[in-house]
């Protein structure tokens, strides 16, 4: 091949917009030569990296959109520090079938157990399964949804909580949310049933929730829509800062109940 050909070749792949193609064509065509590739096989890894380069910037980019607290996969999570979690169900989950179905799944259990770990860590396989993702905490979204109820801007907020194909909203519980809050919690429910799945996080059990949103009847409508098609996970355990402080030596094995 000449100097003149692979130079248009670049040519032609940076205006297809095939960066990865372009930065690694000469480096394959060598290797190719070299191993005698067929033309097919050639064509195949060439594309197979561009595809692949386009796929990891598509996670990346919409990881980033998704604004998760941190990023941590359920791959590091460890299921023996939490024999009450079916380890079977959760990677079952991972599959994203529930997301398909437009089913919800509620995460329960005190603080520390890993609730948020897991709802980011399912966040991550709904991105490479394609799926567009957002995390809000319950006081977040509350928070943003008064304000533009404020400002007139109600109806574009509840539809940018309403797009995102699998919504986390984490921590329902740590903050009381008073009954205007309550009512735009309520909104937002309405809106994604039976069409948008969610993934809810909390550390009340539902008995609580009447306390939570400050009014029964609220709650009731709130939990009869996230329940309606719903699966469950109520995590029974110690706080995974606990291992921590076991590990430096700061409490007895046999004193866990005295750190939360
Ligand atoms: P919660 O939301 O239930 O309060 P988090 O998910 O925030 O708990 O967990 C607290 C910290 O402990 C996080 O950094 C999380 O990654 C870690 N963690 C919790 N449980 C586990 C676990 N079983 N394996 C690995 N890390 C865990
Ligand atoms: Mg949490």
């Amino acid at each position: 091949m000449s100097a003149g050909q692979l130079e248009r070749l670049g040519e032609h792949l940076q205006r297809l917009r095939l960066f990865k193609c372009h930065e690694r064509l000469e480096a394959l065509l060598q290797e190719a030569v070299a191993a005698e590739l067929s033309y097919a096989d050639f064509l195949d890894t060439l594309l197979g990296e561009e595809v692949a380069a386009k796929t990891a910037k598509n996670v990346t980019m919409r990881t980033s959109l998704a604004r998760f607290p941190f990023v941590k996969s359920l791959e590091a999570f460890d299921f023996d520090y939490q024999p009450s979690i079916d380890r079977k169900q959760l990677k079952g989950l991972g599959n994203c079938h529930f997301i398909e179905h437009g089913e919800n799944l509620v995460i329960l259990g005190p603080p520390g157990v890993g609730k948020t770990h897991l709802a980011v860590g399912l966040g991550l396989k709904a991105i490479e399964a394609g799926y567009r993702v957002l995390f809000t905490t319950a006081a977040n979204m509350i928070a943003t949804l008064t304000k533009a109820h404020q400002e007139g801007r109600l109806e574009d907020k509840l539809k940018f909580y309403t797009v995102p194909r699998l919504l986390i909203i984490d921590e329902i519980g740590y903050l009381p949310i008073d009954r205007h809050g309550a009512n735009l919690f309520f909104q937002l429910i309405s809106r994604r049933y039976e069409k948008g799945p969610m993934i809810l996080t909390s550390n009340q059990s539902f008995g609580a929730w009447g306390e939570v949103f400050g009014d029964r009847i609220i709650a009731t409508a709130i939990l009869d829509r996230i329940l309606h098609h719903a699966v469950t996970i109520n995590i029974r355990g110690n706080s995974y800062r606990l291992k921590d402080k076991l590990k430096a030596g700061l409490v007895r094995a046999e004193e866990p109940a005295t750190i939360t």
